[in-house]
């Protein structure tokens, strides 16, 4: 199954000059899904991954997927506002303004094993972000950070702490 013929590149989006790289007909693929999330499964099972935390919107349905497989929980960060309890936050730079990243205080147990899982990794800050939040707020083991898709020529893996990373794919 070559599930990367999957992944569609829409040029000059979401605006000109920008390659987008959409995996929403892989999701949408049983079989290619299905093996996608059955190579991670491999790749981590025996582990002992406690959460596999996904980052909004995109990796969340990769971090659940990947969650169920493992008989892992499935902890959500999510953009500013959007989470009812007490929260962590934290600001990171996009190209144009800046964003703010949250996840619930007592969503982590100390001592956890963690993956953090999201769709593409670009320039970095969006992960980043995320690994703050969980590096200053939890004293939990972050296994590793997880990709489908990594863009090289942004070296985002060069931007952040020395935790393993994984991509699938490479462009
Ligand atoms: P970064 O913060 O690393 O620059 O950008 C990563 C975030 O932007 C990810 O959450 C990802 O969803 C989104 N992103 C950036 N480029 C792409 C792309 O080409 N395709 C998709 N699907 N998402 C992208």
């Amino acid at each position: 199954m070559n599930i990367e013929s999957y992944i569609r590149t829409t040029p000059d989006f979401p605006k000109p000059g920008v390659i987008f790289r959409d995996f929403t007909p892989l999701l949408a693929h049983g079989p290619a899904f299905r093996a996608l999330i059955d190579q991670l499964k491999g790749r981590y099972e025996g582990k002992e991954i406690d959460v596999v935390v996904g980052i909004e919107a995109r990796g969340f349905v990769l971090a659940s997927a990947l969650a169920y497989a493992l008989g892992a929980g499935t902890v959500l960060i999510r953009k500013a506002g959007k989470l009812p309890h007490q929260t962590h936050a934290q600001e990171y730079e996009l190209e144009y303004g800046s964003s703010v990243l949250e996840i619930s205080c007592d969503a982590l147990q100390a001592g956890q094993r963690v993956l953090v899982v999201d769709d593409v990794l670009a320039t970095g800050g969006t992960v980043g972000a995320a690994v703050k939040l969980l590096e200053m707020h939890f004293s939990i083991a972050l296994e590793e950070l997880v990709f489908l898709i990594e863009l090289d020529d942004l070296k985002g893996r060069e931007t952040l702490p020395d935790i393993p990373i994984y991509s699938v794919f490479h462009y």
